[in-house]
């Protein structure tokens, strides 16, 4: 069984060069909400200045139809968006830290280390609440900056989170510069040092890598992915980052090669086919565009 898990109205949208309308995404999370997804990354708690395309995070957690089966989570980087979360009743929180410091540091003003300091006072805040928490290490598969990042240094950061009891891990690939063969040796290592996390991949498609690295982290054991209808998405902190990997074209894939999921394929080209119409312009997804191997055209 794999896991699918989308962010685009959080990593796509954050990016996005226009605010998209509160009740456009709304209404995109409730279709989104019908496609038999795992999971919905549905907005960031962060702060209005930093991030102004997602200044409606009560509003829309708030206004969206939940459906049980989904784990509805956001972004929280600090404990005053832990406040804000814990009141709208989000089912997780997703802590967020890059394994570069300097990445760390121009994304959020602090190092690795005093990030991981200020998890503390988060995880106490949590730790009487029914909140499941995930962490995940950004820029896991190198950075614009600092370029490879060494396996030790990501599996020092997963005991790191460990030590704090956050046992759901996400390894994204914030700038897409993971390469496959890299993908399957580090997912190895991790799965043999720490068999009980629960690991999270998030790919960005930057260099066409996504679905490659996709296939040798299952072939590794790795069952979740995170990805973006219509392939959203970027980093406002990293140079020229572009969309994660496109939610349709990796349900595809995986569905025609045999791989069970719980979402839809059918209905979930269609919520992207919506997402097209509120977008003004072109998204990376290539099934909206082709269709799927078996839309045939007469002879
Ligand atoms: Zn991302």
């Amino acid at each position: 069984m794999i896991y699918v898990q989308e962010v685009v109205t959080r990593d796509g949208f954050q990016n996005e060069g226009h605010f998209v309308p509160t009740n456009k995404k709304i209404e995109l999370i409730n279709k989104l909400s019908k496609v038999g997804l795992n999971k919905i990354e549905v907005t960031s708690f962060v702060s209005p200045k930093a991030v102004p395309n997602l200044r409606d995070a009560e509003e829309v957690m708030d206004g969206i139809n939940r459906n049980p089966n989904i784990t509805y989570s956001a972004l929280v980087p600090n404990l005053i968006g832990a406040r804000r979360a814990v009141e709208c009743e989000v089912d997780e929180i997703n802590l967020l830290v890059s394994a570069s410091n300097t990445h760390n540091l121009k994304n959020v003003n602090y190092t690795t280390e005093q990030t991981f300091e200020k998890f503390n006072e988060i995880i106490d805040y949590l730790s009487n609440k029914k909140i499941s928490i995930n962490g995940s290490l950004g820029t896991s598969f190198g950075c614009p900056f600092e370029g490879q990042i060494p396996a030790e240094h990501i599996l020092n950061l997963i005991e790191k989170y460990f030590e704090l009891g956050v046992f759901n891990i996400t390894l994204a690939d914030t700038t897409g510069m993971a390469i496959p063969n890299q993908v399957y040796n580090l997912c190895t290592k991790i799965i043999n040092e720490f068999p009980t996390i629960n690991i999270t991949l998030h790919f960005h498609n930057t260099r066409g890598m996504g679905l490659a690295n996709v296939l040798e982290g299952i072939r590794a054991g790795i069952n979740r992915f995170d990805s973006s209808l219509g392939g959203l998405g970027g980093c406002p902190f990293a140079p020229g980052a572009t969309g994660n990997i496109c939610t349709e074209d990796l349900v595809h894939m995986l569905y025609f090669m045999g791989y069970k999921m719980t979402v839809n394929l059918d209905k979930l080209v269609n919520v992207a086919k919506y997402l097209q119409e509120i977008i003004p312009w072109e998204l990376d997804g290539q099934v909206i565009k082709s269709g799927k191997i078996t839309d045939l055209h007469p002879r």
